[in-house]
């Protein structure tokens, strides 16, 4: 044990178990927690609601593990870095890497700060499987398409997932009065974000009792189930990766340890595939660290959006009178979390159908998603528009009729997020404007007043998104 103290800074690793800062911090007498809130250096990306509403349990539950001794702090990291060293006799500072650009900066603050002041910096990597520098190309470049990705990274060992250290002698600082409750992280004058608690069981226990809950009774059969909402049946675990209540090497760790009791190759495969394309999100916002702002493909700097803000709203309310698109937004505003395959469908619905620019969806979803994260979020929206590395091409275009036929056979996601059409027949559910006044009359739907007409015609707006491609494909720059 190291006769000094040490700081550990928590940010997006709120675990005990596999977290490297920790564990080394944890070798010396004293340790000071901390966790510090810092909303101004986020600027166009300060934390979302529903974020919020998460990361409050969660700080609350890594605080419980640590026997209360989490020390909150508001404001620039390096300043209350400075003042914790003038305070304490601090040996080193741990902290785990982070991908964002605002958090690499405080990160460089910091340790220019330590380097000034004599201080040991030490920084881990916690949050991804490989290192994004490692896994390169033979002649040196970064990948930008994601199957040779995963296959040279898949030549490479993971990094190990660590025990909990045995014993943190952690230390209260008494003259910090601030709680996790004065971040104010929760709404006031609303119950909105109770439909958020309800919905989940937030903190480290509650990610890895998930993880194995998932590998004992969902794992079997994922590779074909995942894609069909109702199902329920895929991990749930991106808000817990997100916030690092579990990691990345433990899900991976776990599921080759454990997996085969339950399931087969190809559904071990297909969810590790998975879990590498958010490492895959990583490796691009690292390599391209606009990831989250420019479009990959700098075609797409001249595409003629129109963003009409009627159009927005509508999508954003689950209003736009296609069922499967307004279900999808619904469980979001709801739950604080969408299905991936409806993530795609309302995703292409707002870029293609309404023409509005993916970075007012990537907004919303950040606004309101739990596992909002820059990385994931950025990518899957820029994937969906067609703008991405390795995007869908711009011509594939969900279908917002066939997609709910498809995926939502039995109508029964659509029907839970949208009760007003819980008696239309299943023929016309995702399509209740081809019904006629009887049927309609029959399940309790009024178009335009308990339910709304289409905002947009399908056909017509796809062949105006083509169009608009084709243009832009031969438009010289
Ligand atoms: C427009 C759009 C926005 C998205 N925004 C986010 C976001 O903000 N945060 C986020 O975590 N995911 C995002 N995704 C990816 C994906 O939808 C979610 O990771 C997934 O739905 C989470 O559910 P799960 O944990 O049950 O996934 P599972 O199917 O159980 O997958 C296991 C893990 O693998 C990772 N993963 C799975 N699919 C993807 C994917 N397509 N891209 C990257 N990682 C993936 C996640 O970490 C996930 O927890 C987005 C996708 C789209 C199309």
């Amino acid at each position: 044990m190291k006769n000094e103290i040490s700081i550990v800074w928590f940010r997006q690793d709120l675990r005990l178990s596999d977290n490297p800062a920790l564990f080394e911090a944890a070798q010396f007498q004293q340790t000071l927690p901390i966790y510090i809130f810092d909303d101004c250096a986020l600027n166009e990306f300060k934390i979302g609601a529903a974020s919020k509403v998460w990361l409050h349990h969660s700080l609350n539950s890594l605080n419980d593990a640590l026997d209360g001794k989490l020390n909150i702090f508001i404001g620039t990291a390096s300043t209350v870095m400075q003042s914790l060293i003038e305070q304490y006799e601090i040996h080193t500072i741990f902290c785990n890497a982070c991908y964002e650009p605002w958090h690499i900066k405080q990160e460089n603050d910091v340790k220019s700060l330590c380097g000034k002041k004599n201080i040991n910096y030490k920084i881990f990597n916690s949050s991804c499987l490989w290192n994004a520098q490692e896994i390169l190309k033979d002649d040196e470049a970064y990948y930008k398409v994601f199957t040779p990705y995963k296959k040279r990274a898949h030549q490479y060992n993971p990094r190990k997932a660590i025990e909990k250290p045995t014993k943190i002698n952690a230390i209260k600082n008494l003259q910090n009065k601030l709680t996790i409750s004065s971040l104010n992280l929760i709404p006031k004058n609303t119950t909105w974000h109770t439909k958020i608690t309800k919905s989940w069981h937030i903190g480290e226990l509650a990610a890895q009792n998930k993880l194995f809950e998932f590998i004992k009774t969902k794992l079997a059969g994922y590779k074909y189930c995942r894609d069909f909402p109702m199902k329920n049946q895929t991990s749930l675990l991106s808000p817990h990766l997100h916030f690092g209540e579990i990691s990345p090497a433990q899900v991976w760790q776990s599921v080759k340890k454990l997996g085969f009791q339950y399931a087969n190759e190809k559904d071990i495969e297909h969810f590790l595939s998975e879990v590498t394309w958010r490492e895959f999100s990583y490796y691009l916002l690292h390599h391209f660290p606009t990831l989250h702002k420019n479009n990959f493909n700098d075609k797409f700097n001249k595409f003629p959006w129109k963003n009409n803000a009627q159009y927005l709203k509508a999508w954003q309310t689950g209003n736009t009178g296609y069922p499967i698109v307004d279900a999808g937004m619904r469980q979001l505003w709801q739950t604080g979390y969408m299905h991936n395959r409806t993530r795609m469908v309302t995703a292409s619905f707002l870029v293609k159908n309404l023409n509005i620019h993916w970075h007012k969806g990537r907004d919303w979803f950040w606004n309101c998603l739990v596992d909002a994260d820059l990385a994931n979020n950025s990518a899957g929206w820029q994937w969906v528009a067609g703008c991405g590395s390795d995007a869908a091409p711009y011509f594939r275009i969900f279908n917002s009729i066939t997609q709910g036929e498809k995926f939502d056979t039995e109508g029964e996601y659509t029907r839970k997020f949208i009760p007003e059409l819980k008696n239309m027949p299943n023929e016309y559910l995702f399509k209740p404007w081809t019904a006629s006044k009887a049927v309609l009359n029959a399940a309790g739907v009024t178009l335009g007043e308990n339910y709304p007409y289409p905002i947009v015609n399908l056909e017509e707006t796809r062949n105006q998104a083509l169009e608009a491609y084709k243009n832009l494909s031969v438009r010289k720059e």
